[in-house]
Parts: C-alpha cells; sequence; structure tokens
C-alpha cells in the first residue's frame, strides 16, 4: 500500500503515518524526520537543512528528493510505504511521479487532512517532541504522564524552533502557497482523497481506515 498523507503543519499527518505503519507493517517515510535527525547528527545535509527549517523555509527540492530516492529504495518500501511530509511542491510531485515509475510502482491514495487554519496554530504551538526518540505529544490533547518526560523511553520533552508562533505562521503561509496546489494536482490524478482533521486520533484514523480498505480501527 502505497500512501501519501498530504496536509498543513499540524493538521495530524505523523499521528496517522504511525498508526498506519504499525497496522500494515510498512514504513513512515517523513523528510521532516529525516533532516531533524541530519540536523542532530550534523551531515553536511543536515548543516545545509538547518537554516531553511529554523525559519519554516521549505529546503531545497533537490535536497528532499534525493533523501526520499535512497530511501524508497530500501527493502523494506517493498510492500508500501505512507509519505508524511512528503511532496510539499509541484516540482516534487513531479519527480516522486518519476522515481515510482522508475521503480514500477504507483501511488494508490493521497489522503488529505483538512483542518481550519486557526486551530492549527494552536495544535501547533502546544506540540512537544521527545529529543531521544521523537514522539509527538500536545501539552493539552495528548499530554504525557509525567510532564516533560517521554512515556516511551523516558526521554526529555522539548518544544521544536519551527514550533513556535512566528515560525508557525510562516509555515502555513509556505504551504498555502506552495503545498496547497498538490490538492488540485492530485484531484486531478483521481488520487486525492479528502479527510475532516478534526476529532480524536482514533476517528480521524477511522475515516483514513474507511478510504484505504473499508474496515475500521
Ligand atoms: P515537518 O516535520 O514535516 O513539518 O518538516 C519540518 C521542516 O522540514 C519543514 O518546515 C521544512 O523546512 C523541512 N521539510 C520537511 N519536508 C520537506 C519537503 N518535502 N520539502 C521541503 N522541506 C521539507
Amino acid at each position: 500500500m502505497n500512501l501519501i498523507l498530504l496536509g498543513p503543519p499540524g493538521a495530524g499527518k505523523g499521528t496517522q503515518a504511525k498508526i498506519l505503519t504499525k497496522k500494515f507493517a510498512i514504513p513512515q517515510i517523513s523528510t521532516g524526520d529525516i533532516l531533524r535527525s541530519a540536523v542532530k547528527e550534523q551531515t553536511a545535509m543536515g548543516l545545509k537543512a538547518k537554516s531553511y527549517m529554523d525559519s519554516g523555509a521549505l529546503v531545497p527540492d533537490d535536497v528532499v528528493v534525493g533523501i526520499v530516492k535512497d530511501r524508497l529504495a530500501q527493502p523494506d518500501c517493498a510492500n508500501g510505504f505512507v509519505l508524511d511530509g512528503f511532496p510539499r511542491t509541484v516540482a516534487q510531485a513531479d519527480a516522486l511521479k518519476q522515481m515510482l515509475a522508475g521503480l514500477g510502482k504507483l501511488i494508490e491514495h493521497v489522503l488529505s487532512i483538512e483542518v481550519d487554519k486557526e486551530d492549527l496554530l494552536g495544535r501547533i504551538t502546544g506540540r512537544r517532541t521527545c529529543r531521544s526518540c521523537g514522539r509527538g505529544y500536545h501539552v493539552a490533547f495528548d499530554p504525557p504522564n509525567v510532564a516533560g518526560k517521554c512515556d516511551e523511553c523516558g526521554g526529555e520533552l522539548y518544544q521544536r524552533d519551527d514550533d513556535r508562533e512566528d515560525t508557525m505562521r510562516n509555515r502555513l503561509a509556505v504551504y498555502e502557497e506552495q503545498t496547497a496546489p498538490l490538492i488540485a494536482y492530485y484531484k486531478q490524478e483521481s488520487l486525492l482523497r479528502s479527510i475532516k482533521g478534526v476529532g480524536s486520533i482514533e476517528e480521524i484514523q477511522r475515516s483514513i481506515l474507511n478510504i484505504i480498505e473499508g474496515c475500521s480501527v
């Protein structure tokens, strides 16, 4: 099952992708996670990406296309994958189409998670991330058992630089300008499936499952 999760920052793509990976035993390919780990490890790619990420801008297409190309060639993608946060521009979508054609694969569904702009700001600025394992939390909607500590690994929770309000506003503007056109792009390809991104994590997951295989959680 080859899926794309599309939606603005804060729509819940990462959370939903993680549930899908467990349910279908397919990997989540999050360009944001891969870039963050490159920044943490201070690789050449990480050093190049950091300033874009800190300001809420998009990392250049050639960098992320290269990441996804390498990742899709890994054996664990043989039975499918969930792309989370890629593609984010029409050029990336075109590159993906070409890449998949070369691998003899097709995207089955593009799941577009729709959330009002006003809701997104509150969701993102309350978001916390584990420094060790990357698990996400929300101070109000999905708090950890012990404040500031990850339930899974005990790691320290922190607020990503790009989750702060000023950066978030920029990320939303970038989304509208560069990523939202992908909704029309995939509609034209008859791949777009729209989901209301409001309600509980389980409700949203149920909407996704109804679409992808007519089953429920
Ligand atoms: P995310 O965790 O998906 O919100 O990504 C965090 C940041 O990483 C974004 O604000 C961008 O700076 C960068 N990034 C992640 N995925 C992409 C992509 N497909 N294209 C360009 N930049 C990306």
